[in-house]
């Protein structure tokens, strides 16, 4: 099993779009899929038809009740969605209420690493949508990723977003005390605009290692799906925005096999 979290500590950056896109195309090819909403607005949770804020069962469960955690409240808490092998594990706007309840209670950081570890064989890849701020939601999603994707919008704002959140693995990676992938995503691309072509640049210039060579470009069609509950790729069919998340997730399978080759050749 795989896990991926999409962060980045700026709004409206597309984090969900990509969670969902990816999630979606992965799904399609065949893979079984974990969707994992941890941000308490619930946007994720919205798109596939329920209201966070009526929902008794999420992942708010989890965190409550973190030391009798086992396979059976975890699995009721799972919920299908109309997609085959698309599962969502969703948020109910309770989780905003976790910072103010979980101040000085210790041992909370690794909660969903330990839930995803109980369906280790029942999914192939795990993608977590997180809140922008930083606080223990961010930190679960963080420690519990093998890679991270940063959706950036291109457009200048959203470097001071990336900056921070930079710095916030940085931090997390003095204290896990291990090296962290993490790859930056350009998103909504218009390539009618100064400030888009100017700020790819920048990015590139100063992140070039670890940003994705593409972009994903600005495609209306997405408003559209998030409002009908789709994910993009049954909504727009074959739209440029799709296909540009289906090159994305094609580029960070590809580079994932790599990762393991090296590995593979290291350890023999
Ligand atoms: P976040 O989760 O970072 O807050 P969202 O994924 O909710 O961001 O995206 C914010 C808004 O931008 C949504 O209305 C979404 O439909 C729209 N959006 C995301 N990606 C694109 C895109 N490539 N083209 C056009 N609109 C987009
Ligand atoms: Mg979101």
């Amino acid at each position: 099993m795989r896990i991926w979290t999409v962060a980045n500590q700026k709004g409206g950056v597309a984090k969900t779009t990509t969670t969902v896109a990816l999630g979606g195309i992965a799904a399609q090819q065949g893979q079984r899929v974990l969707l994992v909403d941890l941000d308490p607005h619930g946007s994720m949770t919205s798109y596939f038809g329920h209201n966070p804020d009526d929902l008794s069962d999420s992942v708010y469960t989890l965190f409550r009740i973190p030391s009798s955690l086992c396979i059976e409240t975890l699995a009721q808490l799972l919920v299908p969605t109309e997609f085959d092998q698309l599962t969502l594990l969703p948020a109910s706007t309770l989780l905003a209420t976790l910072e103010r309840k979980v101040v000085g209670q210790g041992g909370l950081g690794l909660v969903i690493t330990k839930a995803l570890t109980l369906l280790r064989d029942d999914f192939d890849l795990v993608i977590i949508d997180s809140p922008p701020i930083l606080g223990v939601l961010l930190i679960n999603a963080l420690a519990a990723c093998d890679r991270l994707i940063i959706p950036v919008q291109t457009e200048f704002l959203a470097l001071k977003g990336l900056e921070r959140m930079l710095h916030t693995l940085r931090m997390l990676e003095t204290s896990q005390k291990r090296i962290m992938e993490y790859v930056i995503v350009p998103c909504m691309y218009d390539r009618r605009t100064q400030a888009s072509h100017d700020t790819l640049r920048e990015i590139r210039h100063r992140y070039g290692g670890n940003t994705w060579p593409s972009k994903i470009p600005i495609d209306t069609q997405f408003r559209n799906a998030s409002k009908r509950g789709l994910p993009p790729h049954l909504h727009t069919g074959d739209g440029r925005g799709v296909q540009a998340y289906a090159s994305l997730l094609k580029w960070l399978q590809k580079s994932e096999e790599n990762t393991e080759q090296v590995r593979f050749w290291e350890a023999g």
